[in-house]
């Protein structure tokens, strides 16, 4: 695999980036509990074999240009696993971030053969690519991240462009293309639910 192009930047994206063809986003936090745990850091690509890797000192949220990117409506936000991404960046950033497509979705409505929809199952099966999830449980809030955290955290958005044109393919092959979409229209009120305390609750089970 050849090396990603990775971009360092302190506290938000440097201003005039676009993304043409939809950008792929992650976050790393200090956990799995957005109250709690905090955002240390956002990665985005657009599909081009760089990664912007944004990384954030305790309590300094201003961002501007990344916020107006998460919410430009004219910008689609590529995730896997949006639900959790999605709410961290409406906790600390106050943005509700949309449009969004979401590969972990777009692989249980598709997939219906394996319950394997994890980036790592999804990135090797579909695409024949290795990634190392070990980093995944380090600490993000480094003042100074390591060379493998930042190889780590830029695989995490640099094949969601591949995976949503093979889960695309797939979603049309099954016919749940329009279930899909208005699934992802959903997801900020998902992520909603989960930040106002309606996490391990389903309000439409019986
Ligand atoms: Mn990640």
């Amino acid at each position: 695999m050849t090396a990603p192009n990775i971009k360092l930047h302190k506290g938000d994206l440097p201003a005039g980036l676009t993304f043409p063809n939809g950008v792929a986003i992650d976050t790393e936090t200090l956990g799995l509990k957005p109250h709690r745990d905090r955002l240390c850091l956002v990665q985005l690509s657009g599909g081009d074999g760089t990664a912007h890797l944004v990384k954030f000192d305790a309590r300094t949220y201003e961002a501007p240009n990344l916020k107006a990117l998460l919410a430009d409506q004219n910008t689609l936000k590529i995730f896997h696993f949006a639900r959790f991404d999605v709410a961290v960046l409406e906790q600390y950033l106050g943005v509700v971030t949309t449009p969004v497509y979401c590969t972990k979705i777009a692989s249980k409505l598709s997939r219906t053969y394996t319950d394997r929809h994890g980036l790592k199952d999804l990135v090797g099966e579909l695409l024949g690519i290795e990634i190392s999830k070990q980093q995944q449980s380090s600490d993000w809030a480094a003042a100074e991240l390591s060379d493998s955290q930042k190889s780590y955290a830029a695989h995490d958005v640099l094949h969601l462009h591949a995976l949503k044109s093979k889960l695309d393919m797939m979603l049309a092959r099954e016919g749940r293309e329009e279930l899909a979409d208005k699934a992802f229209k959903f997801l900020p009120t998902r992520a909603r639910l989960d930040l106002v305390g309606f996490e391990e609750d389903d309000i439409f089970a019986h």
